[in-house]
């Protein structure tokens, strides 16, 4: 099991390494919406966790400055 795998940040690019105190994950997806309707976009965001690491779609951030970066960015693209 390759539980060392590097990640890097979905925003700036920085590699993990040792430390993973500060870093953040991240899924974009929508609402379930009302039924015929195709929902609200939604930002998910919860503390660095190893399992959760592998998903798919996840977003790896290295700390809250990139947190924000990619709210605004979601925000700008997913606002109305
Ligand atoms: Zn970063």
């Amino acid at each position: 099991m390759s539980w060392t795998e590097t990640y890097h940040c979905d925003v700036c690019g920085k590699a993990q390494g040792d430390a993973t105190g500060d870093w953040w994950l991240a899924w974009m997806g929508t609402t379930a919406g009302e039924p015929g309707s195709e929902g609200e976009p939604m930002l998910k965001m919860t503390g660095w966790n190893q399992t959760l690491s592998h998903a798919a779609e996840v977003r790896h951030l290295c700390g809250a400055r990139c947190a924000q970066t990619l709210m605004d960015r979601w925000m700008s693209v997913s606002g109305s």
